[in-house]
């Protein structure tokens, strides 16, 4: 089974020429609500890809919760654990403008309330073979879900986004680190990705740095550094690759697949995801990946 504590919001987004000035006002073009948070992006790429998946975190009680969680339960990942705190669920506010350009505000809400993994959530953890793990709660609930994780032998998987400084004590906890480039500079203060992936592997057992269309790089304790090749595809939406990609690799380790065979896993299920428009309903099922791997 896998556990993901983590975020889960509301995307509200908005279609523009171009994004209004402070004081102005703007015609949008379209508008869209899409389920999203990196938590339930990944919790639903893995049930998707397969997995048997628990969501442990916080919707508010507004209409967005219910919203939120019929979608997580509708794509078969438990909710049992997913609380409904007082007051609004957290969301992302999105302004898309022609071109691709966007503008994001973030505002947490329920998924703020989450201070600590619960006493039911630290159960379902230490029952996992797998936790996913983002930075879109507060860092201290993270870090106390990753050492109980590792305290029970449950496998931690961190994806460091947003980017800001990682405790050590964390970092501690952590199994599998699943950056992209972007993040991992960001991390190690090196722009190369090959000298980052080096610094990281120091630190975590099995290090993956993903490299958008140009596939991703893999380093399991002092082994090789293994590049894997993304597959040529037509992007038409990457949101969410790197979720689809974590959700996808967790599935196949719950398989006990090789740490390269679950690598490969992942890359076929985030290409057939950016080949399709939207987050959560782009994710391709276990039947897609297994036929485009054939
Ligand atoms: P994130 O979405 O976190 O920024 P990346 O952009 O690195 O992460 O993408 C994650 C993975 O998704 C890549 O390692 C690759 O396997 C796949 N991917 C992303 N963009 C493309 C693309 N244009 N074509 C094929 N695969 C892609």
């Amino acid at each position: 089974m896998i556990s993901v504590f983590g975020s889960v919001n509301m995307d509200l987004v908005a279609y523009v020429e171009a994004a209004p000035a402070l004081g102005e006002t703007v015609t949008g073009r379209a508008f869209h609500t899409v389920p999203g948070g990196k938590g339930a992006n990944q919790a639903i790429a893995a049930a998707r890809a397969g997995a048997e998946v628990a969501f442990l975190g916080a919707v508010g009680d507004d209409s967005f919760g219910a919203e939120l969680r019929h979608t997580l339960a509708g794509a078969g990942v438990d909710v049992t654990n997913l609380r409904t705190v007082p007051g609004p669920s957290g969301i992302a506010h999105i302004v898309v403008e022609d071109g691709g350009g966007n503008s994001i505000i973030v505002v947490p809400g329920a998924n703020g309330a989450v201070t600590a993994p619960s006493a039911a959530d630290l159960d379902v953890i230490s029952r996992s073979d797998v936790l996913l793990l983002q930075l879109e709660l507060p860092v201290e609930a993270v870090t106390a879900a990753a050492r109980a994780a590792r305290a029970a032998g449950t496998t931690v998987v961190l994806t460091p986004a947003p980017v800001q400084p990682l405790p050590a004590e964390l970092l501690e906890a952590v199994d599998v680190l699943v950056a992209n480039e972007h993040e991992a500079a960001a991390i190690t203060g090196q722009a190369d990705h090959e000298r980052a992936l080096e610094e990281l592997r120091g630190t975590v057992g099995w290090v993956i740095v993903t490299l958008g269309s140009r596939g991703a790089l893999t380093a399991e304790g002092d082994g090789p550094v293994v590049h894997v090749e993304a597959r040529k595809v037509t992007a038409v939406d990457t949101t969410a690759a790197g979720d689809t990609f974590v959700g996808a690799l967790a599935a196949a380790r719950v398989e006990r697949r090789r740490p390269d065979e679950a690598v490969r896993f992942a890359t076929a299920a985030a290409a057939l995801s950016v080949q399709r428009a939207g987050a959560s309903t782009s994710m391709p099922t276990r039947a897609e990946i297994d036929q485009s791997l054939l």
